[in-house]
């Protein structure tokens, strides 16, 4: 079966075509500038980038020129749309309503579209891209893959916050957790390779991309994670701030002459190591900057790593343990400095680094020794070949 798997966002939209039995990406590529100008980016597995500048007033023009480009005699992947046999979504927010996966009916997009407000830059631009294939491919069935999912086996103690309870009942304000779609499958992969037993285990795995996060897997479920109402709560990232002293915002908006939203900008665009360093979000500046001194730079690599240490010491107390810690994403799955500096927190766990093991990139490997007592290990997340498992089990 062909999945065509798609990531909208508000003026970009990334896609893949899978096969699901193969589980080889035929093409992919992604849209930019929707609604601005437009650029699309194609590449059909085996040949060259191409790269069409086009006018994409809306979501729906930039699906029709993927379509498109996937059928063109030349360079498609495929002969027609009707080897496409089914679409997989990434849909940010769902809220308390949706646990897993699930076919997008009209009933089940009104019930996300009740979600925009919990996600009111991403899950609009997931409906819109929703929407538009819809129309364009009406006879081919869609799935919903909600980055909150995974998560909404965490307990009430992890996912309450310490806040008036009616804002929870009223508003839905708790912990919701996203990445879940990339801590379910490192989770599961890193148990796979470990040759563990999935529904036995304890696993932390710790996304580190651009926006990072961390979670306690237990038996395969989830039991807590870094992230919580929004996208901002937890680890330091590229331009987030993560978790700050709440009394921060009042304080800053005060001293800064800024609206709410002005501070909330900050938390989010201007903060993390790239506020911190004044040199880049991107750990390959930074790490170029640590290693020529920059004290900016270097108190931001530290703040980075002891964070997510401070993480996974809390994860360990809520398993009462742990068996193994799977890095991944952009900074997990490339990013050897950090690792170390991670792994240097770690010594109570029994984990000792193996230096040469880790100066792996993007493989899955075993980074600690073999008389390690906790293993550390680097899986790499593929999040489109997860969407595309998920929307063949609820399709075929
Ligand atoms: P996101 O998907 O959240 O945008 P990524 O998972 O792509 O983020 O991670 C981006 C981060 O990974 C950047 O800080 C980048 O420096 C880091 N990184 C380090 N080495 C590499 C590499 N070889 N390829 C891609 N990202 C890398």
């Amino acid at each position: 079966m062909n999945v065509l798997v798609i990531n909208c966002g508000s003026s970009s939209l990334k896609y893949q075509l899978i096969n699901s039995d193969s589980e080889e990406v035929l093409a992919k590529g992604l849209c930019e500038r929707i609604g601005i100008d437009g650029r699309l980016v194609y590449q059909k597995t085996g040949l060259d980038k191409e790269i069409t500048e086009a006018p994409m007033p809306t979501h729906k023009q930039a699906i029709q020129m993927v379509l498109d480009a996937l059928v063109n005699p030349k360079t498609g992947a495929v002969a027609s749309l009707d080897e496409i046999d089914a679409v997989g979504h990434r849909v940010v927010h769902g809220g308390e309503k949706f646990a897993s996966s699930t076919v997008l009916t009209d009933d089940v997009l009104q019930t996300i579209e009740a979600c925009n407000d919990l996600a009111p830059l991403h899950n609009p631009a997931n409906l819109i891209g929703i929407n538009a294939c819809k129309e364009l491919m009406p006879n081919t069935p869609m799935v919903g893959v909600f980055d909150t999912a995974f998560h909404q086996t965490m307990p009430k103690k992890a996912y309450l916050y310490g806040l008036p309870y009616e804002y929870y009942e009223k508003y839905g304000v708790r912990r919701y957790g996203f990445h879940g779609t990339s801590h379910s499958f490192v989770s599961k992969k890193a148990a796979e390779f470990l040759g563990m037993d999935l529904n036995n285990s304890k696993i932390i795995v710790a996304h580190l991309g651009n926006g990072a996060s961390i979670s306690a897997v237990l038996n395969g479920k989830c039991v807590d994670t870094s992230m919580g109402l929004t996208p901002l709560e937890g680890l330091v990232m590229g331009t987030r701030s993560g978790d700050v002293d709440p009394s921060i915002l009042e304080f800053i908006a005060e001293k800064e002459n800024l609206t709410l939203p002005e501070v909330m900008d900050v938390l989010n665009k201007k903060s993390g190591v790239q506020g911190m360093s004044g040199v880049s979000s991107d750990f390959r500046d930074l790490e170029d900057a640590y290693n020529a001194g920059n004290e900016r730079a270097i108190d931001a690599c530290e703040v980075f790593a002891y964070r997510v240490a401070k993480y996974i010491g809390s994860y360990v107390a809520a398993m009462n343990g742990v068996d193994a810690i799977a890095f991944t994403a952009g900074i997990g799955e490339n990013t050897s400095f950090i690792r170390e500096k991670i792994i240097a927190y770690l010594g109570y766990l029994g984990i000792t680094l193996d230096k040469e093991a880790n100066k792996v990139r993007g493989e899955e490997r075993i980074i600690s020794t073999p008389d390690s007592k906790t293993i550390a290990v680097v899986i790499p997340t593929n999040e489109e070949l997860a969407i595309c498992r998920e929307t063949v089990a609820l399709v075929s």
